[in-house]
């Protein structure tokens, strides 16, 4: 089993564990953005970036995608790295200047401002790390989103910056926008997902007619199939609040307690 050396401290290693994932388990603290343990790790936002040992020089590496592949030294805070890192978030601030997400991690970091001016408009509030795009697409399977334009005005968009016909309104790109721009609205009839344009009809509950996903959502399920899935579809017509009414009912007639 490898060790990794972590600012002085050894922890055990297995092999393919990453640097951040060891850190994690020592307990030691790296700044993340684009990393999330639904998606592979491909270290966008270089965040977390530290160094580590290469004999007779220290290379700077993400910690969230270096693979462990034997013994290693690293120093996650030291002079170089906690430069590098503060030096990512100042251009980071200001990309989204007003984002509370963000400040908060960079007055955890050190850092209160950047010296660099603000993007324009189109590019405020995003700091393309990408995330939203790799769960539409890995874990979602809609792929409803993209990065759209080059340079200045690269930003992430459905196709044709337009209302997407993919997106089925799950959520999943705001849960883990790491700024908080992307946001989920909830209107009476559709859900909202912003800045994407989406907007999709809302399924109701079969008992109560509270709005409980959306019907996409539920098309999306049904055409993966399989008694998972069945599962999730029982339970799929009711809100949270009539399924446990129904459930409750079920284990009263058959004589059942511990709801
Ligand atoms: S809400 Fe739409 S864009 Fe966001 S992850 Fe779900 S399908 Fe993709």
């Amino acid at each position: 089993m490898p060790t990794v050396t972590i600012d002085d401290k050894p922890i055990e290693a297995r092999q393919g564990e990453t640097i951040l994932q060891v850190a994690r388990k020592g307990g030691i603290w790296i700044p993340t953005l684009c990393h999330h343990e639904a998606v592979e790790p491909y270290g966008a936002c270089r965040l977390c970036m530290v160094e580590i040992d290469r004999g007779r020089w220290w290379k700077v590496v993400t910690a969230c995608n270096f693979p462990i592949r034997g013994d290693l030294t690293v120093r996650v805070n030291s002079e170089r790295a906690l430069r590098a890192r503060r030096g990512v978030m100042e251009l980071l601030l200001a990309r989204c200047p007003e984002s509370p997400k963000l400040k908060e991690l960079a007055a955890r970091m050190g850092v209160l401002g950047t010296p660099y001016p603000h993007v324009t408009e189109a590019q405020r509030n995003c700091i393309l790390c990408g995330l939203c795009v790799q769960v539409c697409a890995d874990v979602i399977g809609a792929s409803a989103i993209a990065p759209a334009g080059r340079g200045v005005e690269r930003t992430i968009a459905a196709p044709f910056r337009l209302a997407s016909e993919d997106c089925i309104g799950c959520g999943a790109c705001a849960a883990v926008c790491p700024v908080g721009t992307i946001v989920v609205r909830e209107h009476e009839e559709e859900v909202e997902i912003s800045p994407f344009k989406s907007r999709i009809k809302r399924k109701r509950c079969a008992d109560c007619g509270k709005p409980v996903a959306s019907e996409l959502v539920k098309q999306a399920l049904c055409r993966r199939g399989g008694p998972p899935v069945t599962e999730i579809l029982a339970g799929h017509d009711l809100c949270p609040h009539c399924k446990r009414q129904k459930l409750v009912k079920e284990l009263t007639s058959t004589g059942g307690t511990n709801v």
